[in-house]
């Protein structure tokens, strides 16, 4: 007897897959890209969510919103080596696959790509991106390279996945900012949509990294929420100096517990901008060490017009 698929047709697997809601984890290029090429032949849209795995609500909340702007929704799971520093946690990243490929059937993901790192990077590999200041202020300062590790990964993923559009949190807000800026000065052909920030009960943002707190250091993480949330009903109550709110929140995040301030800057949403004064919208971000754990987060203000 022939095996079940033995003489089945690309294309025929392919429906059968869309017809009953099959997961496909694809670990080479060319199969990938024709996985979404294929969708769109059948005139449905491809949703895109690019991720480094260890999976949370947040991670799930970007497939969901793909789910419903588009009709198929591909993940990757990639860590990437180029975007860490030499220091940084890149070996010990958690790495829990099994249960990540599970949440992405769960969450209904029709394509999981998770290359290894030969696949992605031939061994002499030379040409990158280069983001320009965008991608060396806030977090860039901070991690020399990361922006560029991260627009170079990106653009990479967008060639083997040419999906309709884009789905990344807030949460990396200067990431979002790099890749909605690449993605114009390239003319890459992708919509790039933001998604809200998802955060735990007590406020504080997910991370996959959050797993590395320790019980007293997660309780001191809420500080910086909790700091956020404060300023924001201060802008709202009128406040306009930048610097007496990085103050208040500075103050708020110390007096939680010992922590080291990597920065806290009020900018423009579209530029990244330093700004002193607050008139319209404007976003602030920090990154704050507690232990050996750099957190960051970030929230819109939007104060009364001058
Ligand atoms: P990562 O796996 O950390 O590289 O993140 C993959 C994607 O998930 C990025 O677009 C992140 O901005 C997004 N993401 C991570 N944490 C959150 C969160 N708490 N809320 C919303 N999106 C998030």
């Amino acid at each position: 007897m022939e095996p079940l698929l033995g003489n089945t047709s690309e294309s025929t697997i392919d429906n059968l897959q869309s017809t009953m809601n099959l997961m496909r984890q694809i670990t080479e290029i060319a199969e990938c890209r024709e996985a979404v090429r294929s969708f769109q032949r059948r005139g449905q849209s491809v949703g895109l969510v690019l991720t480094m795995g260890a999976l949370h609500a947040g991670h799930l909340s970007l497939i969901a919103d793909a789910r419903k702007r588009c009709d198929e929704v591909a993940v990757t799971i990639f860590v990437n080596p180029t975007q860490f520093g030499p220091k940084e946690d890149f070996s010990k990243y958690p790495r829990p696959l099994e249960n990540d490929l599970k949440l992405c059937r769960e969450a209904g993901a029709a394509i999981v790509f998770t290359p290894d790192v030969g696949t992605m990077y031939a061994t002499d590999a030379a040409a990158t991106l280069h983001v320009g200041v965008i991608g060396e202020r806030l977090c860039g300062a901070y991690r020399p390279g990361h922006f560029d590790g991260v627009a170079t990964v990106v653009c990479k993923l967008f060639n083997i996945l040419p999906a309709d559009a884009a789905f990344f949190g807030e949460k990396d807000y200067q990431q979002l900012t790099v890749i909605r800026r690449i993605v114009r000065d390239l003319n890459i052909p992708i919509e790039i949509v933001g998604c809200p920030t998802i955060r735990e009960p007590d406020g504080l943002a997910m991370s996959s990294r959050n797993v590395y707190l320790s019980e007293t250091e997660r309780l001191q993480a809420t500080s910086l929420s909790r700091a956020l949330f404060a300023a924001r009903a201060a802008v709202a109550a009128g406040e306009k100096d930048a610097s007496s709110i990085v103050d208040q929140i500075r103050r708020t995040i110390l007096d939680a517990g010992p922590a080291s301030v990597d920065y806290i800057e009020v900018v423009d949403p579209d530029s990244l901008a330093s700004l002193n004064w607050m008139h319209g919208r404007a976003r602030i971000c920090l990154a704050v060490r507690i232990g050996a754990t750099r957190l960051i987060d970030n929230v819109e203000f939007q104060s009364q017009e001058d």
